[in-house]
């Protein structure tokens, strides 16, 4: 018996009420809708069936890889031989504690600033129009328009691989890194640390930096965003612009034309043309710049 199949039957035994798939493909839960199956992923819908999930997977020595909205995130076409937890829907709570925002690891940013804003509670404008979760979002250090996690959140709640529960404020931020980047701890809860502040100037922040995305970001296609980090002293998109790089091809994957930071699926793209594209995109800013980018997006099975 393979290894994810006793895997299903100690969660069936064990925890009967969770959700498990197996051979689910992995393009359903990216934005680049790009992916192949994993052959196993479970979809808790409490705290609980989290925990069981991961303390089941550790015990037998599957390290699990935990899956918030899949905006970072980069799937092989044959998909990857790994157990995945979705912590989208089940981790959804979102409420407040005077001026702190509490929202479960599967929250999306959208919903935590709109619940912000219900409470008159300025800070995490910034992070509104950001595609991914809480939980996503921490581990990145997401960031936007002068904002980033690490000014806005002050604790989070995680589980340890041996299922405990604990109350992290030490979380090692640096540019879109975090303590929880190494994939050990599974985001529970994310506390925000907001001030109060005027409902009517937080709706208008929030619109103008929408307006902005539209603007200038290729929104109507797949993608992860920013698929390269900002290199020191720069950012990745100009010099992408300055190779003369916008709009070059490899299959589906096309450099926008909009936004040359955003590499995006015109339709078809397969994880093959994306990295093509990224290799490519690499070797050319490198030969005329000297410049190494590095990859912003998060990688499975490749
Ligand atoms: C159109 C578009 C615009 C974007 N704009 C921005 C932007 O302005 N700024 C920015 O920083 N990013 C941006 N991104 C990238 C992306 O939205 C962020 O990195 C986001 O924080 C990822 O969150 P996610 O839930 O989708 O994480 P995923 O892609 O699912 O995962 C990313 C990483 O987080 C880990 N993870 C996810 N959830 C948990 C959890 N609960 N516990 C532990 N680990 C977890 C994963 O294992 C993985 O390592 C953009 C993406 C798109 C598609």
């Amino acid at each position: 018996m393979d290894r994810f199949q006793s895997l299903t039957e100690c969660l069936q035994r064990e925890c009967p009420t969770l959700e498990l798939r197996r051979g689910e493909p992995m393009s359903r839960h990216t934005t680049f809708r790009v992916g192949g199956p994993v052959p196993l992923m479970a979809l808790p819908r409490s705290e609980a069936e989290a925990a069981a999930a991961v303390s089941a997977a550790y015990r037998m020595e599957l390290r699990p890889f935990f899956l918030g909205n899949g905006s970072n995130l980069l799937v092989a076409d044959r998909g990857a031989e790994v157990f995945v937890i979705k912590v989208m829907d089940g981790l959804n709570l979102c409420r407040t504690e005077g001026q702190t925002l509490i929202a479960g690891g599967g929250v999306l940013l959208a919903r935590a600033a709109n619940c912000a804003l219900e409470m008159g509670l300025t800070g995490l404008e910034f992070a509104h129009g950001i595609p991914g979760s809480a939980g996503g979002a921490v581990t990145m250090n997401a960031g936007a328009y002068d904002g980033e996690m690490s000014q806005v959140v002050r604790a989070v709640v995680c589980l340890t691989p041996n299922g405990e529960t604990c109350r992290v404020t030490e979380l090692g931020f640096g540019y879109r890194h975090s303590l929880f980047d190494d994939g050990s701890r599974l985001i529970l809860r994310v506390e925000f640390a907001l001030q109060p502040g005027d409902p009517a100037a937080i709706r208008g922040r929030m619109d103008e930096l929408i307006r902005r995305r539209r603007e200038k970001q290729p929104l109507e296609y797949p993608s992860a965003g920013s698929t390269f980090k900002r290199p020191p002293g720069g950012y990745a998109a100009a010099l992408i612009d300055q190779c003369g790089l916008k709009g070059l091809r490899v299959g589906g994957a096309q450099v926008s034309e909009k936004h040359a930071g955003f590499l995006i699926n015109l339709g078809g793209a397969s994880c093959a043309d994306i990295v093509a594209l990224m290799d490519k995109v690499r070797d050319e800013v490198y030969r005329r710049t000297g410049v190494e980018l590095e990859p912003e997006v998060k990688t499975l099975g490749l």
